[in-house]
């Protein structure tokens, strides 16, 4: 009979291709994904320390399991990830929770097997935290679960040491795979039928420096763009001190290069940025921005903001306002400060109070939702492409975007996922748009 696994995964997209390789691990040894974790003999927690909710509900659910373990002896547990990776988290993960069995970090995901290998051999528990980065992981090949999405690596780690973020600490210097490896991937994707390809890192823009083979971000999508098909190529995330003209006219001229660009922001003030050492002041970064829409005039820009770091006084929060109204983001993700152990940001002085922080998070949030809710009103009487990413039975209608990433839905009597269709938009919901199709791409 076959032994089964389920995988718990917490935070960003970089952890659930972690899990997407962890899985392809897993299934290469026989193991096959399961639905709950009363079926499964091998639970593997993928945990992210980057922001606290996360962290507190995979400590929660690590907590959740000792029932479980004790009715199931052979249950293996495992927890991986960034929070393993903080200090001497792994040891109080350990005393905390007697029962998991496997503990490791991020530098050694790849070797999941092994160690797994390891405890069902010694059937003693194994903490295996390295403290140095990481090999490029190439030899893994994970088991994709979001068709028609694929998430490609090009880079680990990051070398910015922005005030508030564990990221560096846990993941290690900025580490680039090798440009005709990435390549290889994607055109494999294309081949076997995936339709959108996202490059992730922590920071797309830096790519290949550490290569010293002349790679760069800007030549990667170059070279992307000869690849044949039809694909939506996107990639996350940016940082603002390194996007250049090369990297915006790459993308430019790429036909799968969606135009869109995720640029974080995190504030609107000079002041904050510095203190955040982000690195870029806010003139640069409307500079960058008008940069942006010369060379794409209609380049979709989102953001990410974070409210409430220490010391925001409220003409600093004025100035994000008034950044995110002169910008005009076709969307934000909006984030209330939160300290995170080991990061300077804890460490300083005025640091703000929760009604301080709700009260600017709600303003914030009301501005760009309005944006939004006119942003979404233009679509209507429009034709637009979707890729049709899924089917929500809560709506009881197929999910798409287009390639400015806004959330289209609409009905179809035949399933649609992984087809691109063009779609009558007739009202909104919100954000989101609401449509009918008015033709279906044939294959070629
Ligand atoms: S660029 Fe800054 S926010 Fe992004 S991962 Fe690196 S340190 Fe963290």
């Amino acid at each position: 009979m076959s032994k089964n696994y389920i995988i718990y995964t917490y935070g960003c997209q970089m952890n659930v291709h972690e899990s997407e390789k962890i899985a392809g691990i897993l299934s290469s040894k026989g193991y096959v994904k399961c639905e709950s974790s009363e079926d499964a003999d091998v639970i593997v927690y993928n945990t992210c320390c980057v922001r606290e909710n996360a962290e507190q509900h995979a400590f929660g659910n690590i907590g959740m399991i000792k029932k479980l373990k004790k009715q199931k002896k052979d249950l293996i547990v495992a927890v991986c990830g960034c929070m393993t990776q903080q200090g001497n988290f792994a040891d109080k993960l350990a005393s905390t929770f007697p029962y998991v069995d496997i503990i490791i970090g991020t530098f050694n995901i790849d070797k999941f097997g092994d160690i797994l290998d390891e405890k069902l051999r010694s059937k003693k528990k194994v903490i295996e935290i390295l403290d140095k980065n990481g090999e490029v992981c190439e030899d893994v090949t994970p088991l994709r679960s979001s068709y028609p999405n694929a998430w490609v690596n090009i880079m680990y780690g990051c070398n910015n040491f922005c005030s508030y973020c564990i990221v560096p600490y846990v993941r290690g210097r900025e580490r680039s795979r090798k440009l005709e490896n990435v390549l290889k991937e994607v055109k494999g994707l294309v081949e076997s039928g995936y339709k959108e390809i996202t490059l992730l890192g922590q920071n797309v823009n830096s790519y290949g420096k550490d290569l010293n083979d002349g790679s760069s971000f800007a030549r990667l999508i170059d070279e992307i763009a000869k690849i044949d098909g039809k694909f939506r190529l996107r990639f996350m995330s940016n940082h603002p001190k390194d996007i250049t003209e090369d990297v915006v006219r790459a993308i430019a001229n790429n036909s799968h290069a969606c135009k869109a660009i995720h640029l974080p922001v995190q504030s609107g003030s000079t002041r904050v940025l510095s203190v955040m050492n982000r690195k870029y002041t806010r003139e640069q970064y409307l500079d960058e921005v008008e940069m942006i829409r010369s060379i794409i005039p209609d380049c979709a820009i989102t953001t990410d903001i974070i409210v409430g770091f220490p010391t925001e006084t409220e003409e600093d929060f004025s100035d994000t306002v008034s950044l995110v109204e002169t910008v005009g983001y076709d969307g934000a993700f909006t984030f209330v400060y939160s300290p995170r152990e080991g990061t300077k940001a804890a460490e300083m002085d005025g640091q703000i109070s929760p009604e301080v922080k709700k009260d600017r998070i709600m303003r914030l949030v009301d501005i760009q939702n309005e944006r939004n809710r006119v942003d979404s009103l233009k679509y209507v009487g429009k034709t637009v492409e979707i890729l049709v990413e899924d089917y929500d039975k809560k709506k009881n209608a197929y999910m798409g975007r287009d390639e400015r990433g806004r959330m289209a839905y609409f009905s179809f009597s035949k399933n649609l996922v992984g087809k691109f269709v063009q779609v009558e938009i007739t009202s909104t919901g919100g954000m989101s748009l609401l449509g009918r199709v008015v033709s279906v791409e044939e294959e070629r």
